[in-house]
């Protein structure tokens, strides 16, 4: 059980942005004997071949190909997030107030923002360089160390701080980066243009730069460039501290981000899994497939999230480069006989705040995968799917459990009803049960890891066969007779 949370915590320590998650996933993946493909080149594929392309560093979609593939065949396929909520920094970072050095930032996505305060914090994501020569080049940048930092107000200037911390993003969420005075002075790190501390005031919008040069000099001397050869950047802030398994016994992870990158991990060990050399790739006849999609938490809507054409595409290139195109309607049959896993994060039960579940359906710890359902939609799980993917799981001795939100209570959503809608594909809605969800720091069940990396992969196992025995497909007539 240990074994899979030590590599997921390994896995959680390298993926601090949706750029590095995915860097992450292509490594294992390549040391899987999976061959990168780019979805700018033609694609050669062959029955047995193992494969990942990459949209815009954040998104990538990685798959192996049955080894008795038959044309028009399914995909089994599991989604996921690589974005979790964050503040990222704005175009304009330059801000100083009361001799600080500060940085501007933005909110990505629902964060509980308030746990964000006295983290020691950490800046990363990707930086366009252009180099003197004119080539220009995107690199990867994570600063591991606590350059920045949001303190809170002391409890004594705010009695009433502990009756609800309302946190006002514009106003309240820009870190310190250092003393105005200090930068001033020297240390090598500010140009001599550098305005008298004595005259600076409280805000910074008539400055002719866009960024403090400390914070240029950071992003420079962790790429070895120059302040001038950085052109652009998205970076996001991130806490240092590591993720680490905790509690008395050992039982939990402790990290930020595990919405969503719990999912990530486990599709990808089950994936790498299944499709290794032991397993049954040789005698699968679809395709199996894992996706991480960008910009789940802003709604999906963009060229790498689960909105886009990404997954249409993707399968409908795998069909017609492996003999699709000679049969009619194949890529549509294919989607037709394919399932959608979308894997994201489900709320545990908390002890403490209990009253906030549906009573029937409290998902704990330990006790496995949950599957959401909601009447309206909010999930795309229905009784076949939810069935195929709890069938799968107790073949393979993996517990499973339901949930549904309390009536009085709004229900999140996730990609699967957005995928399901693009691509017409049966879909579940699936995940671990966590606690703390889209705070800095949240907390999983080393159990539950196990037991999703072990589910995922009973079902890119099993679900073709599964399928087969079906009879719930298509027309009045396929009811009464297998769908294949
Ligand atoms: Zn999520």
């Amino acid at each position: 059980m240990l074994f899979r949370s030590v590599d997921a915590v390994a896995y959680f320590n390298e993926a601090w942005t949706p750029y590095h998650a995915v860097l992450a996933t292509c490594r294992r993946l390549i040391d899987a004997g999976y061959e990168e493909i780019s979805e700018r080149d033609a694609w050669t594929l062959k029955p047995g071949g193992k494969y990942f392309f990459t949209r815009n560093m954040s998104a990538v979609c990685a798959f192996a190909v049955g080894g008795a593939y038959v044309p028009g065949a399914g995909f089994v396929c599991v989604g996921a997030h690589t974005d979790s909520p964050c503040p990222k920094l704005k175009p304009n970072t330059k801000s100083t107030a009361e001799r600080f050095l500060q940085v501007r930032t933005q909110n990505y996505g629902g964060g509980l923002w308030y746990t964000w305060f006295d983290r020691d914090l950490g800046v990363a994501g990707r930086v366009v360089v252009k180099k003197k020569d004119g080539t220009v080049t995107h690199e990867l940048l994570k600063i591991n160390r606590p350059v920045m930092r949001i303190p809170s107000l002391a409890i004594h200037l705010n009695r009433e701080m502990n009756n609800g911390f309302a946190v006002n993003f514009q106003q309240h969420m820009a870190p310190i980066i250092a003393d105005a005075t200090e930068s001033a002075l020297g240390a090598g790190s500010v140009p001599k243009d550098e305005p008298d501390p004595k005259k600076l005031k409280e805000s910074s919008d008539k400055d002719s730069t866009r960024h403090h040069p400390v914070l240029l000099e950071l992003i420079a001397d962790e790429l070895r460039c120059d302040v001038g050869d950085v052109a652009d950047f998205d970076l996001q802030l991130c806490d240092v501290q590591p993720s680490t398994i905790g509690g008395a016994r050992n039982e939990y992870i402790f990290s930020g981000r595990l919405d969503n990158l719990a999912s990530c991990y486990a599709s990808l060990a089950a994936l790498v899994k299944s499709t290794g050399d032991k397993s049954s790739l040789s005698e699968e006849t679809g395709v199996r497939m894992l996706v991480h999609y960008d910009h789940e938490e802003v709604g999906s809507d963009s060229a790498q999230g689960a909105g886009s054409s990404m997954t249409e595409d993707a399968m409908r290139r795998v069909s017609m480069a492996l003999g699709g195109d000679a049969i009619e309607g194949g890529a549509e049959r294919s989607r037709r006989s394919s399932f959608i896993v979308s894997a994201d994060m489900a709320h545990a039960v908390h002890p403490n705040y209990a009253d906030k579940h549906e009573p029937g359906h409290k998902p704990r710890f330990g006790d496995g995968v949950v599957i959401k359902h909601n009447a309206n939609q909010r999930y795309a799980t229905d009784a076949v799917t939810a069935w195929l993917f709890r069938e799968l799981g107790e073949r393979a001795g993996v517990p499973v459990q339901e949930f549904v939100v309390r009536s009085d209570l709004g229900c999140g959503s996730t990609i699967g009803p957005i995928l399901s809608t693009r691509t017409g594909i049966r879909t579940v809605d699936v995940g671990a049960p966590q606690l703390s969800m889209h705070s800095v720091r949240e907390m999983s069940s080393c159990a539950d890891m196990k037991h999703a990396v072990e589910h995922f992969a009973a079902v890119y196992e099993g679900f073709t066969k599964l399928d087969k025995t079906l009879m719930v497909d298509g027309a009045i007539g396929n009811l009464c007779r297998p769908c294949d």
